[in-house]
């Protein structure tokens, strides 16, 4: 076994959105915190750790505190689609 407390690339960018979330246990918090401040060669660590935080913040923005439950994209496609929708097409 190669556990250590040195996590791989590979095995951060499987945690990276659970990172992200603030999903993890504590000890995997912080072995994922060490990672990707390491000073090594990283696989994409830094990018998808980005991309997942970008995600995140995203959401967060969307709905305080939680995930978005389907009544509510209905509710937000709803507002968007407001009219026929076909007119408002030509904007795009
Ligand atoms: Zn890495």
């Amino acid at each position: 076994m190669m556990h250590r407390h040195q996590m791989t690339c590979a095995h951060f960018l499987e945690l990276a959105d659970a990172f992200a979330l603030d999903a993890l246990d504590e000890l995997e918090q912080r072995a994922c915190a060490r990672h990707v401040t390491r000073m090594i060669h990283h696989h994409g660590c830094r990018e998808a750790l980005a991309v997942a935080r970008g995600v995140v913040d995203y959401l967060a923005v969307l709905v305080p505190g939680g995930t978005a439950p389907p009544a509510l994209w209905s509710a937000i496609q709803a507002r968007l689609g407001m009219g026929s929708g076909s007119s408002n097409a030509e904007w795009l």
